[in-house]
C-alpha cells in the first residue's frame, strides 16, 4: 500500500521553498528583486467548533505551515501576481474604480486586501508587484485563505507605511482588512478566527479567542501555554481530502437553528445560557431545563452541542495546564462525538479517521474545521504521528475513501517580516 502524504513545514534554506522561493519566482517573472518577504501561518482549531456564531469561544493555534509574498511597490496603481501554484499565470488588476467582487479567482483575496485598507481610509496603499509560495495545504481547512490574506495584509502595512503590524491594536484593523477581502472581494463567508489566529497567535501558545460581540478587539483574545514538546507530545492532522457535497446551505441552517433557539429562551445568544449553566449548582440539571424548553428534537440537539462546546474549551485549557493529558484527549473525544452526534457535522471520512486514531493509542481525536469534510486531529505521543496517519490511509484505502494526507502541528507564530 502506498505511503501516506506528510506535508513537512519549509524550514528555510531549500530551492524554491520559504522566503527564498518567494524570491525567485518574484525575479524570474518581475525581473528585479523585491522589497522584501512577509509570511503568515496556516492555523488549526483545537477546540470550540461552531461556537463562534453563538458568542462562544475557540481555540486555534497557528501552523509552522505559512505562506510567503515577496512585494515591491509600483508608482501606479496596478497590482501584478503570481503564485507558486500557477508560476506561469500572471494576474493583473487595477485598484482605481475596483468594486466588491470586481477580481475574481485566487487573485481577489490579496487584491481584496489592497482594496479594503483603501476602503477602510488608508488611501496610500498603492499599486504592487507580487509572488507568493506556500506550503500551506490549500482547501483542507487549514486556513491557506487567512495566510495568504494576512501576509499580503502586513506586507502593505509595511510598504506604504501604514505603523499597523507593529501592535497589537494595530493588526486588528489589519485583520479587519483581510476579513473584507475574503467575504467582499472572494465572497467566501468567513468570522474572523482564521485572521486572528493568523496575525496574533505566538509559538507555544494557543489564542482563546472570546466571541462575545460586546468584547473589543483587545478584550477578546488570551494566550494560553500550549506546549506539545514539554509534554511529550504530538499534534496530528489529517486531511481527508473528502469532497464538500453535502454542505449545500447545511451551515446557514445551523446558524439559523441556533438563532431562533437563543430567541426562544430569550437571549442574545447561546452563550449567555452556556454561562448561565455553568455557575449553575447542578450544570446536567440546568442544561436538562433549557432544552425542555425548545420545541423540537432537533434543536434540542443542536443546543446541546453549542453549549457543551464552549464549556469544554476552558475544561480543556484547565486540563492541557496541568498537565493532565488524558483529560484533555476525553474532552477531544466529547467534542467529535457531540459534533456527529448532536450537530451532525461530521462525515464517514471524518468519523473513520478519528476512529482509526483512538483506537490506535491517541488520547483524543476529533475533526476540526466546520465539518463535512476538511481535517481531523488527534493528541498522541511524540513520534507516533506518522505511524497512526499511515494507519489511517489503509484503512481510507480499503473503504475506497481519497488518499488522506497529514501533518504535525507545532503552534507557531503570527504573521511577520523575513526580510
Ligand atoms: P482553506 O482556507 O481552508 O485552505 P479556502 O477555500 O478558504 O480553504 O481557501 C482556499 C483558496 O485560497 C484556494 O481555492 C485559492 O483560491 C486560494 N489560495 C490559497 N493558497 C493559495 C496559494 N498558495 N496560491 C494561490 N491561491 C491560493
Ligand atoms: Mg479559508
Amino acid at each position: 500500500m502506498s505511503q501516506v502524504r506528510f506535508m513537512e513545514a519549509w524550514s528555510g534554506g531549500e530551492t524554491g521553498q520559504g522566503p527564498e522561493g518567494a524570491v525567485s519566482l518574484f525575479s524570474r517573472v518581475y525581473g528585479q528583486e523585491p522589497a522584501g518577504v512577509w509570511s503568515a501561518p496556516g492555523r488549526v482549531n483545537l477546540i470550540g467548533e461552531h461556537t463562534d456564531y453563538n458568542a462562544g469561544l475557540c481555540l486555534p493555534i497557528a501552523l509552522p505551515h505559512r505562506t510567503f509574498v515577496a512585494l515591491k511597490p509600483r508608482q501606479d496603481h496596478r497590482v501584478r501576481l503570481v503564485s507558486s501554484m500557477a508560476p506561469d499565470d500572471q494576474v493583473r488588476v487595477d485598484l482605481d474604480g475596483l468594486q466588491a467582487r470586481g477580481v475574481t479567482g485566487w487573485a481577489s483575496y490579496p487584491v481584496g486586501v489592497a482594496w479594503a485598507l483603501r476602503q477602510a481610509g488608508y488611501d496610500q496603499v498603492g499599486g504592487f508587484d507580487m509572488a507568493l509560495a506556500s506550503c500551506v495545504p490549500v482547501g483542507s481547512g487549514l486556513s491557506s485563505s487567512a495566510a495568504m490574506t494576512c501576509s499580503t495584509a502586513l506586507a502593505l502595512d509595511d510598504l506604504f507605511g501604514l505603523g499597523l503590524g507593529g501592535s497589537d491594536q494595530g493588526r486588528v484593523t489589519l485583520i479587519d482588512a483581510a476579513v473584507r477581502a475574503e467575504n467582499d472581494m472572494a465572497g467566501a463567508s468567513t468570522g474572523g478566527m482564521d485572521q486572528s489566529a493568523s496575525m496574533r497567535c505566538q509559538a507555544g501558545k494557543a489564542l482563546r479567542l472570546d466571541c462575545r460581540p460586546e468584547l473589543s478587539a483587545m478584550e477578546n483574545v488570551t494566550q494560553v501555554p500550549f506546549d506539545l514538546e514539554a509534554r511529550g507530545l504530538e499534534l496530528l492532522v489529517v486531511d481527508t481530502q473528502a469532497q464538500h457535497q453535502l454542505n449545500d446551505g447545511q451551515y446557514e441552517q445551523r446558524r439559523t437553528t441556533c438563532d431562533e433557539a437563543a430567541r426562544i429562551l430569550g437571549v442574545g445568544n447561546l452563550r449567555q445560557v452556556a454561562d448561565e449553566v455553568k455557575v449553575s449548582e447542578d450544570s446536567a440539571t440546568a442544561l436538562q431545563e433549557v432544552l425542555e424548553r425548545l420545541p423540537d428534537e432537533v434543536t434540542r440537539h443542536r443546543v446541546r452541542h453549542v453549549i457543551t462546546e464552549i464549556g469544554r474549551v476552558d475544561r480543556f485549557i484547565e486540563a492541557f495546564g496541568r498537565g493532565d493529558v488524558q483529560e484533555a484527549g476525553r474532552l477531544f473525544n466529547a467534542s467529535h462525538d457531540s459534533l456527529r452526534d448532536d450537530y451532525q457535522v461530521t462525515s464517514p471520512e471524518l468519523d473513520l479517521a478519528v476512529d482509526v486514531a483512538r483506537a490506535e493509542g491517541a488520547y483524543g481525536a476529533r475533526m476540526t474545521g466546520g465539518g463535512f469534510g476538511g481535517s481531523i486531529i488527534a493528541l498522541v505521543d511524540a513520534g507516533k504521528g506518522r505511524g497512526m496517519a499511515q494507519t489511517i490511509a489503509d484503512r481510507f484505502h480499503a473503504a475506497g475513501f481519497h488518499e488522506p494526507r497529514a501533518l504535525a502541528a507545532l503552534p507557531s507564530s503570527s504573521a511577520r517580516r523575513e526580510c
